[in-house]
């Protein structure tokens, strides 16, 4: 393998990945994590695999550091979801290549991104690529589902295999329009999920004599109108003023409604996530019993927090809005919601490349509305972790479109495109 053709290699790589069934549950990664080893071990990179159950391994290479310089993790994980066959075009553990793009189950989400992550670290070892800190690549486990047998795992009981200053994953990097100008989407920062139940009281009584009770679920209901009724007061957190800087002046706190709402549909998408919570009723319930009136119902909220929020932050709102009734208000579980600096070295290595591979666009950075592995890295190291692979062959809705659902597929120019921009990041914060 002397000359590095890295598109070739990528595609032939993430083909072997797509034909191994790693849906999780039940996951079965450990046969990606020993495909991978053999690719890598064979380009002279030391692997090692971690695994709390034998069938669901964690693969960490390394080329290690000279020392004196940051270390950098590319982070991608080696499960999928389910397909179901009969809605594909194609066998989805095919790895068929068709039109340009390699087709199955997990080649966005994110195969695509491991096989381009391998071949950037293999194609740097074999070239004798000494960085000044280490380099880590690390394929692993249970993402889409989260038994804790992967990265959260892998973080508290192997925190030195993992433990890293930047990192690399998934989140974004598609290429969009912003004002008329293009730019590439870079999750820095993810929301705080912090769903909440209300218990609202009533009066039970026999259903055939309505007027005798006090109906729990006619009064959720009012209460759910006004929960949903209830729009976050907006405020601007530094990774929207960093993308609202992109177009143009950044408005005056009172003004920032009004700049907001006057923005074209497809950028108030992307901002308005940004600037508060967002809150939607999931789950209710109440009589078990067609004859009988509810003296209680219980109503679940998804609740999104920004970055750094707490329940404390908006319950006076939350309260304001639903006004007096008789109701508890009770938070279930807080996760997520950690944010990386914008103005770092990974983020100077991001826009170097574009400086050279697509000079006419920007990067700008976005709330993730979700949760990621790189929350772990947050939380357990301080690690600066960036959502980050450049996509521009494939158009974002599509791409949206495919991920989680039937025909999925990557463009090959998009892989490349990968592997191209990890191997200079990787060479930009190891020189
Ligand atoms: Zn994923």
């Amino acid at each position: 393998m002397a000359t590095t053709n890295v598109r070739t290699e990528a595609v032939e790589l993430l083909r072997e990945l797509l034909r191994l069934n790693t849906v999780n549950p039940p996951g079965n990664e450990t046969v990606a994590a020993e495909l991978l080893r053999a690719y890598l071990e064979d380009s002279g990179v030391a692997c090692e695999l971690y695994a709390l159950e034998p069938d669901r391994a964690n693969l960490v290479a390394r080329i290690p550091g000279r020392g004196g310089g940051p270390s950098l993790l590319l982070l991608s994980h080696t499960d999928t979801v389910v397909a179901d066959p009969a809605e594909w075009s194609v066998d989805p553990w095919s790895g068929a290549l068709r039109d340009g793009c390699v087709w199955g189950r997990g080649a966005l989400d994110m195969k695509g991104h491991v096989a381009a992550a391998a071949t950037a670290i293999a194609t740097l070892a074999r070239e004798g690529f000494e960085p000044v800190g280490d380099l880590v690549f690390a394929a692993t486990a249970d993402e889409e589902v989260g038994v804790d047998v992967g990265l959260s795992w892998l973080c508290s009981a192997h925190p030195e295999a993992v433990r890293t200053d930047y990192c690399l994953n998934e989140g974004a990097g598609e290429r969009v329009s912003l004002g008329g100008r293009p730019v590439y989407l870079c999750t820095t920062a993810e929301k705080v999920s912090a769903p909440f139940r209300l218990r609202v009281y009533g009066r039970s009584g026999h259903a055939s004599m309505p007027r005798i009770a006090d109906n729990a679920l006619v009064r959720a209901a009012r209460l759910i109108e006004r929960v949903v009724a209830l729009r976050s007061p907006p405020r601007l957190i530094p990774e929207a003023e960093a993308l609202l800087a992109r177009l143009g002046a950044v408005p005056e706190p009172e003004e920032l409604e009004n700049v907001v709402a006057g923005l074209p549909l497809e950028v108030r998408q992307m901002v308005e996530p940004m600037l508060g919570f967002a809150l939607s009723p999931t789950i209710i319930s109440a009589s078990e019993r067609t004859n009988v009136i509810p003296g209680l119902c219980e109503v679940v909220c998804d609740c999104r927090l920004l970055p750094g929020d707490t329940p404390a932050d908006v319950e006076p709102a939350i309260r304001a809005a639903l006004g007096e009734d008789s109701y508890d208000l009770e938070w279930i579980e807080v996760v997520g919601g950690t944010r990386s600096p914008l103005a770092t070295p990974l983020w100077d290595a991001i826009e170097s490349f574009l400086a050279e591979d697509d000079p006419s666009a920007g990067v700008v950075p976005i709330v993730s509305p979700g949760f990621t592995d790189s929350h772990f890295l947050r939380q357990a190291f301080g690690t600066v972790a960036y959502g980050f692979l450049p996509m521009r062959t494939m158009e974002p809705d599509l791409a949206a479109r495919l991920v989680h659902s039937a025909d999925e597929r990557i463009a090959v120019d998009d892989l490349e495109l990968g592997v191209r921009f990890l191997r200079h990041v990787a060479a930009t914060l190891g020189r």
